[in-house]
């Protein structure tokens, strides 16, 4: 099975006066700050690592970050973007990270689906879905 996503460390490392300058994976230009950062097995300026999704510069946010499809991002985002947060213990679908879930014990369930079941359980499916969703917001 093929894994395409994954997460890869940054390594952030101090450049030595007396070796060549490394380019930049980011922008390809020569590193000639004090410090560069290693990720990917390329090297860039602390300027150049971004998130490509929110722009935030990886070395300061973590020492971690995560490729998918070309994109480099970070852990928010990338799990914004294809993290999952399990399956929906009513209709058994992947819930993406990014949807709001219902939580009760060890079950997550998509918003709906939560709402749906409760008003089966108690009969009240007159509840319209808003109201519904409301009224069980403490359960
Ligand atoms: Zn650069
Ligand atoms: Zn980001
Ligand atoms: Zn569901």
């Amino acid at each position: 099975m093929q894994k395409k996503e994954k997460s890869f460390g940054i390594q952030m490392l101090s450049v030595q006066p007396d070796t060549k300058p490394k380019g930049c994976a980011g922008c390809n230009r020569k590193i000639k700050d004090r410090y560069l950062l290693k990720a990917l097995d390329k090297y860039w300026h602390e300027d150049c690592l971004k998130c490509a999704c929110c722009d935030c510069r990886l070395g300061e946010v973590g020492s971690t970050l995560y490729t998918k499809a070309n994109l480099i991002l970070c852990r928010r985002d990338y799990l914004r973007l294809f993290g999952v947060t399990g399956n929906c213990a009513a209709c058994s679908k992947l819930i993406p990270a990014f949807e709001m879930v219902m939580r009760a014990k060890d079950n997550v369930y998509h918003l709906d689906c939560f709402a749906c079941q409760l008003c089966n359980q108690r009969d009240i499916q007159s509840y319209g879905r808003d109201r519904t969703s409301k009224s069980h917001r403490r359960v």
